[in-house]
C-alpha cells in the first residue's frame, strides 16, 4: 500500500503569487494513496529538505513528490535528502510547478488546477516507482583536449598539475591559436608572446602532457571514462626527434612565395616552415601542396642541407588509438570570411583587412617587424578608418549576436596605430561601444579621451578605391549626416564564427551547436562548461566568442570538471537506461539503428557450452542517455527506460483522463 508524501513549495512568491499552493497542498490531503501533503516557503532551503527527511521517517513514506521548480535544478538536492532518510533517491519525483505552471500562467485559478494535475501525474507514476540502484562505471584517468589555443593550453596544463595525463591535439603545426597572432593585448596592452610562449613551452615540457600537433580527431567511441579516441597525425615529412629546429631547411627552400597562414596572407612562407619563430614544437612540417619534391620528385634541397638527417619525403600519416576518460573542446573561432561583405571590398582591395591581420602588421616579429604598411604599396597609412560589428549585430546577414571582443581590440588597434604613428587619425565607425570588463570601459575612454582616436556614431555602407585612396562612405547618427572619409587603410571588425571543422566534431562528439554553430553548454548559468554528453567538456571561444581572461577562465574550469571526475574511484550516475527483455527481443535491429548514442547492439546470446541460441539487442549501460527513442522504436515492445516504465507512464495518462 502506497504512502505517498506531496510537498509543494512557494518559492517565495515565484510560485505562491500565482498558484494557490494551500488549496493544493489541502487538495491532495485526501488523495488516495497520499499519507502527507503540505506547503512550505522553500522545500529545498535546509528546513524545508529536514521537513521531507522528518516525515520519510515519521510516517514511514514510501514514495516523495516535491511540487517546486524544475527538476533540473534541484532534482539532486530532493533525492539525496530522500536517500538521507533512508529511502531510495528514486522514489522521489518532482512536479514542475514554476517553470510549466506559475511562470507561464496569470490566471490563478487555472494555474491552481493545473498544478494539481501535474502533481496528480508524479503521485501516479510514483505509485509505480521501484528502487534503482546507480550504475557504476570504471574510469579512465587520462584527458584529452581538442584545440591548442589559450583556452586548450591552459586546460591541459591545469589537468596535468593536477597529476593525469593530458593529450593535446591541435590541427596546425604550432599550439599557441589565435593569441599567437596578437600583437599587444587589451587591457594591459602586455605583449601576447611574453605572456603566451612561457605557457606553450611549460605544456610543451610537462612530463604529464603529451602533444599532438599536426594532428586531428578521427573516431570518437565510447562514453564518459571510457573513450575510444582514434587520432590522424598528418605526415610533416620531418621526424621530429631527429630536428633541432636549426632553420636551415626553409632558409635553402627555393619555394618561397607562399602566402603565411598565420601572417593572415600579409607575409611569406617557404613550403618547408614553421609557422612563427616561437612555434611549439619548433619543428618545421613541409607543405605537401607546394613542395616541388612531393608534388614532382624535383628539388629535395632541404633533405641535402639538413645536418641531422631529419627529412623523410616516406613518411605517412599515422593513425593513433587512445584511450581517454574525459574530452575537454577548445577548438575557438574564426573570423567571418573576406568576401562577406562584398560592399566593403575586402579581398578586391588589398588595403581593406581585417583585425587579425592589423594584428600582424603591428607585431613586433610580424612580417613588417611591427611598422604599419599598406599592404597595396608599403606606405605609412596616415588616416586609417575601423569599422565595427562587420558581420555582428546584422540579423539582415543572419548575425544576431555581439562578437564580444571587437569593441576592445579596436580600441586596441587605434592606441596601437597612434604609438607607431603619431602624426596618423584614427577613425572608428561604431554602432554603439560595449566595454563591460574590468578597466575595459577605462580602456576605451583613454583611446578616445587620451590618444586621439575619433568616433563617429554609424554604419558605413561603401567603400571603394579611387587612384591610392579608399573612399568610406557612412552615416553619422549623431549628426545625422552624410560621412565620407578619404581613408589609407581600413580595418573590419569582422565578426567571430565557430572553427569551420565544429560541425564535424560536433557529431563526431555527439554534441550540440547553437544557430550560429557554437557549441553549446548543459546550461547556460549553471552547468556552462559542461555539454550534454557526459564526459565532454568546453572552454573558450568555441562556445561563444569570448577574449583571453574568459577563455582562459573557462579552460581551468573545464579542468575543474575533469579533475572532479577522475578523483572519484568510479563513476556513479543515473540508472535512467534502457533494458531489454532479451526473451521477448525478435532482433529487427529498429533499436540499434535509431539509437542516437549508438548504445545498443545486437548480441549472440549463448548457452553455457557456447552455442549461440538467440540474437539480441543489449544496451550499453555507459553510453544510453535514457533518451527513450529505443522504447517506442521496438515494435515488440520489449524495451522499458528504468524510471519510465509502461506502468508509470499510463499511471500518468490515467490520472490525466
Ligand atoms: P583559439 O585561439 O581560436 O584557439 C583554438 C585552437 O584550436 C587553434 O589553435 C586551432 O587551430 C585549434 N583547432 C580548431 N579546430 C580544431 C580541431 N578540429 N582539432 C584540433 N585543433 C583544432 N583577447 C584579449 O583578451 N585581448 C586582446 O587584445 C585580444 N585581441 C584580439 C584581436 C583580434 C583581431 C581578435 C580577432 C581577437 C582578439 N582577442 C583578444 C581574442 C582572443 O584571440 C581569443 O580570446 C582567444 O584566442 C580564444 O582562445 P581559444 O583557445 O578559445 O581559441
Ligand atoms: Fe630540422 Fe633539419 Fe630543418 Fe634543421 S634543417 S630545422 S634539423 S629539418
Ligand atoms: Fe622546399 Fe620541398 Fe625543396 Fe624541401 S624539397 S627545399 S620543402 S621545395
Ligand atoms: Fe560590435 Fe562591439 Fe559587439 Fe564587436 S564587440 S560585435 S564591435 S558591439
Amino acid at each position: 500500500m502506497a504512502r505517498i508524501g506531496v510537498f509543494v513549495c512557494h518559492c517565495g512568491h515565484n510560485i505562491a503569487s500565482t498558484v494557490d499552493v494551500k488549496k493544493v497542498a489541502e487538495y491532495f490531503k485526501n488523495y488516495p494513496g497520499v499519507a502527507y501533503s503540505t506547503d512550505y516557503l522553500y522545500m529545498c532551503s535546509d528546513p524545508g529538505q529536514q521537513m521531507i527527511k522528518d516525515k520519510i521517517k515519521e510516517l514511514n513514506l514510501t514514495g516523495i513528490v516535491v511540487a517546486a521548480c524544475s527538476p533540473h535544478m534541484h532534482e539532486r538536492t530532493f533525492r539525496k535528502a530522500v536517500e538521507e532518510s533512508g529511502l531510495n533517491p528514486y522514489l522521489c519525483e518532482m512536479a514542475n510547478i514554476r517553470e510549466h505552471c506559475s511562470w507561464v500562467h496569470q490566471d490563478r485559478e487555472q494555474a491552481t488546477k493545473k498544478a494539481i494535475d501535474l502533481i496528480k501525474f508524479m503521485v501516479e507514476k510514483v505509485r509505480f516507482n521501484t528502487p534503482l540502484e546507480n550504475i557504476k562505471i570504471p574510469i579512465t584517468r587520462k584527458a584529452l583536449v581538442i584545440g591548442g589555443g589559450v583556452a586548450g593550453i591552459q586546460t591541459a596544463l591545469d589537468i596535468a598539475e593536477g597529476g593525469y595525463d593530458v593529450y593535446l591535439v591541435e590541427k596546425s603545426p604550432s599550439i599557441g591559436g589565435h593569441m599567437a597572432q596578437l600583437s599587444e593585448t587589451f587591457p594591459t596592452l602586455d605583449c601576447s608572446q611574453c605572456i603566451l610562449t612561457p605557457k606553450m613551452v611549460e605544456a610543451a615540457s610537462h612530463p604529464k602532457i603529451h602533444l599532438l600537433t599536426y594532428s586531428e580527431v578521427e573516431k570518437v567511441e565510447g562514453y564518459i571514462g571510457n573513450f575510444k579516441v582514434t587520432v590522424r597525425k598528418k605526415a610533416r615529412y620531418v621526424i621530429e626527434d631527429l630536428c633541432t629546429g636549426c632553420g636551415t631547411c626553409w632558409e635553402k627552400c627555393p619555394i618561397k612565395k607562399i602566402p603565411s597562414e598565420f601572417d593572415v596572407g600579409m607575409g611569406k612562407r617557404t613550403a618547408i616552415y614553421v609557422p612563427f619563430p616561437q612555434a611549439v614544437p619548433n619543428v618545421p612540417v613541409i607543405d605537401p601542396e607546394h613542395c616541388t619534391m612531393l608534388k614532382k620528385g624535383k628539388c629535395g634541397l632541404c633533405a641535402k642541407v639538413c645536418p641531422k638527417d631529419a627529412i623523410d619525403f616516406k613518411q605517412k600519416d599515422e593513425l593513433i588509438t587512445l584511450d581517454i576518460g574525459a574530452i575537454v573542446v577548445a577548438t575557438g573561432y574564426e573570423l567571418l570570411p573576406n568576401d562577406f561583405y562584398p560592399e566593403y571590398g575586402q579581398g578586391r582591395y588589398p588595403d581593406v583587412i581585417n583585425g587579425l591581420q592589423f594584428e600582424r602588421l603591428l607585431n613586433a616579429s610580424g612580417p613588417t617587424q611591427g611598422q604599419v604598411r599598406r599592404p597595396s604599396d608599403g606606405k605609412v597609412p596616415k588616416t586609417v578608418v575601423f569599422i565595427k560589428c562587420v558581420g555582428s549585430r546584422d540579423p539582415a546577414k543572419g548575425f544576431t549576436y555581439c562578437s564580444k571582443i571587437c569593441c576592445m581590440y579596436t580600441a586596441k588597434h587605434t592606441m596601437l596605430y597612434k604609438h607607431l604613428v603619431p602624426d596618423g587619425q584614427a577613425i572608428v565607425f561604431y554602432m554603439d561601444i560595449r566595454a563591460g570588463g574590468k578597466n575595459y570601459e577605462e580602456f576605451v575612454r583613454r583611446a578616445i579621451e587620451e590618444e586621439g582616436a575619433l568616433y563617429l556614431r554609424g554604419r558605413v555602407s561603401r567603400i571603394y578605391q579611387d587612384g591610392d585612396k579608399l573612399i568610406v562612405q557612412g552615416a553619422d547618427t549623431l549628426s545625422g549626416k552624410k560621412v565620407e572619409v578619404e581613408a589609407d587603410l581600413v580595418v573590419l571588425a569582422s565578426a567571430i564564427r565557430p572553427s569551420k571543422d565544429i560541425d564535424k566534431l560536433a557529431s563526431m562528439l555527439n554534441i550540440t551547436k547553437d544557430e550560429f554553430g557554437f557549441l553549446t553548454e548543459a546550461h547556460p548559468k549553471l552547468r556552462p562548461v559542461e555539454t550534454n554528453t557526459a564526459g565532454i567538456f568546453l572552454a573558450g571561444a568555441c562556445q561563444a566568442p569570448k577574449d583571453i581572461p574568459d577563455s582562459v577562465a573557462q579552460g581551468t574550469a573545464a579542468a575543474g570538471k575533469v579533475l572532479g571526475l577522475f578523483s572519484k574511484p568510479e563513476l556513479e550516475r543515473a540508472p535512467v537506461v534502457a533494458h531489454v527483455n532479451q526473451n521477448l527481443c525478435v532482433a529487427c535491429g529498429d533499436c540499434e539503428r535509431m539509437c542516437p548514442y549508438n548504445a545498443i547492439s545486437l548480441v549472440e546470446l549463448k548457452d553455457r557450452k557456447g552455442n549461440v541460441i538467440k540474437i539480441a539487442s543489449q544496451v550499453n549501460e555507459g553510453l544510453c542517455q535514457g533518451c527513450g527513442v529505443c522504447v517506442v522504436a521496438c515494435r515488440s515492445g520489449c524495451i522499458d527506460l528504468n524510471g519510465f516504465a509502461d506502468e508509470q507512464i499510463y499511471g500518468e495518462i490515467l490520472a490525466l483522463l
